[in-house]
């Protein structure tokens, strides 16, 4: 991949303002500006915001969070930039103060747009808080330890823990073996490309075979693609615009090469946003293929009868992503499917597109100095859950299941955490009859 980012730490302090404020000025300060005098201060989105429920810290504040970018914007690169350092409207900005900022809007947000949904202003800080990243990374100030360091990776090699073509080979071939499971790849023409998220690779492998069992079981014609297949994109949520569209462009190109007419999306939630909302405007034009979270082909395939599964005898809540959810639109999907299973349903408080973040999302869960941020958070959600009295929780998100995993393990929680996808691929009913079936 070209056009490198700077190297993490490397960006002499002199250096590191004048970057940030040329990243800021790009897309963030001028929409950042406008959002700010649109505020009227009436401090709804703060109590939508866990940093600050759990915190009642001031700075985190979700308008909060862009204020110093805005300032520092409206001083060196605004219109007006001139006026304010001619009568000291603002301080300049310091590579200290930026460093200081990391805090504000990596460790303490997770992008998940619970402020954006209550704003009565219908400011999005979310979306400015990904835009103020964008600078931030520019000046080789995304966080080293370790979501910067995994962004690095993920834009020299194309996947955040560098994984190599033959190695996704050799992947796909033994989680095949071991499941049992026919793992189409790189086929010349399929309707359906699956993605896959590294975390799915790393730590739930079980869930690419899961992808496979169904997707077999529909007798669908599709493939992996070896040439985009890693759909995490680590580099969105460190802020490096230039390795977000590289990896967003390679997963279309591959879709189109085999005149896909369904790109699938895994359960991870900030590669379905992506994917949903950013491709089009990265290819240039209207994708020629349907971009789908797995949520939404379960419950499409639940309907229609493509899928059919054997009822569970069990009880469980569900936790919503905030990207499948909130910010992709995939709410009503996972219940579906959750009702075709039969599982009794026991819905948190404040589900669906109202939902708390786990607490990992936004790249929060990659930063390990957040660590007690990233516990006060999840706090909010383990209360949910508990609250409803169902002994398991599924999710659509390997992200927020790894934040749970996590979550859960430290505070000795006997709470069993699930995929949805899993789910269902291990309840299908007999095998469609046009299914391929396992080879050796
Ligand atoms: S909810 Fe909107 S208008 Fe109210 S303080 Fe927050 S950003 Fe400003
Ligand atoms: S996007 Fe979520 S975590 Fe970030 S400021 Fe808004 S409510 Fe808080």
């Amino acid at each position: 991949m070209n056009d490198q980012p700077p190297k993490l730490g490397t960006v002499p302090s002199k250096e590191q303002v004048g970057r940030a404020m040329r990243g800021f000025m790009t897309d963030f300060g001028p929409t950042a500006a406008l959002a700010m005098e649109s505020c009227v201060h009436c401090g709804r989105c703060a109590e939508a915001c866990q940093f600050y429920v759990q915190t009642s810290d001031p700075r985190y504040t979700p308008i909060h969070k862009i204020q110093p970018f805005r300032q520092a914007y409206n001083r060196e690169a605004g219109p007006f930039a001139f006026i304010y350092r001619l009568f000291g409207f603002a301080p300049s900005v310091t590579a200290t103060e930026l460093e200081g900022w990391q805090d504000l809007i990596y460790d303490s947000c997770n992008m998940c747009g619970r402020c954006s949904l209550i704003c009565p202003m219908g400011i999005d800080i979310a979306d400015l808080i990904e835009q103020a990243r964008h600078g931030m990374f520019e000046a080789g100030l995304a966080p080293s330890d370790y979501l910067g360091t995994l962004a690095e990776k993920e834009h020299a090699t194309g996947s955040p823990f560098g994984l190599t073509v033959p190695q996704f080979q050799q992947a796909l071939h033994d989680i095949g073996r071991q499941h049992g499971v026919v793992m189409h790849v790189d086929e010349a023409k399929a309707d359906i490309v699956p993605t896959i998220s590294s975390i799915d690779l790393k730590t739930y492998p079980g869930s690419m075979a899961a992808i496979a069992k169904i997707l077999n079981h529909m007798g669908a014609s599709w493939t992996f693609r070896t040439d985009g297949f890693d759909a995490d994109n680590v580099s969105l949520t460190a802020g490096d615009r230039v390795g977000q569209a590289a990896i967003t462009r390679g997963i279309v190109d591959a879709a189109i090469a085999c005149r896909a007419t369904t790109l699938l999306m895994p359960e991870c939630g900030h590669s379905f946003t992506e994917m949903r909302w950013e491709a089009a405007n990265v290819y240039g034009k209207d994708l020629p293929f349907r971009v789908m979270q797995i949520t939404e082909l379960l419950a499409e395939g639940l309907a229609d009868g493509r899928i059919r599964v054997n009822k569970v005898t069990q009880s469980a809540t569900y936790h919503d992503a905030c990207q499948v959810s909130r910010r992709g639109g995939a709410t009503a999907a996972p219940r579906a499917s959750l009702q075709a299973l039969g599982v009794d349903l026991h819905e948190m408080e404040d589900s669906g597109d109202s939902n708390w973040c786990c607490g990992g999302g936004g790249g929060v869960a990659l930063i390990n100095r957040a660590k007690s941020l990233r516990a006060k958070a999840f706090e909010i959600k383990q209360h949910q859950i508990e609250a409803t009295g169902a002994p398991t929780v599924y999710t659509s998100c390997s992200g927020c299941r790894q934040t749970l995993d996590h979550g859960g393990k430290a505070t000795a929680w006997t709470k069993s955490v699930g995929s949805l996808l899993e789910l269902v691929a291990d309840n299908l009913a007999v095998d469609n009859p046009t299914a391929a079936k396992p080879k050796d």
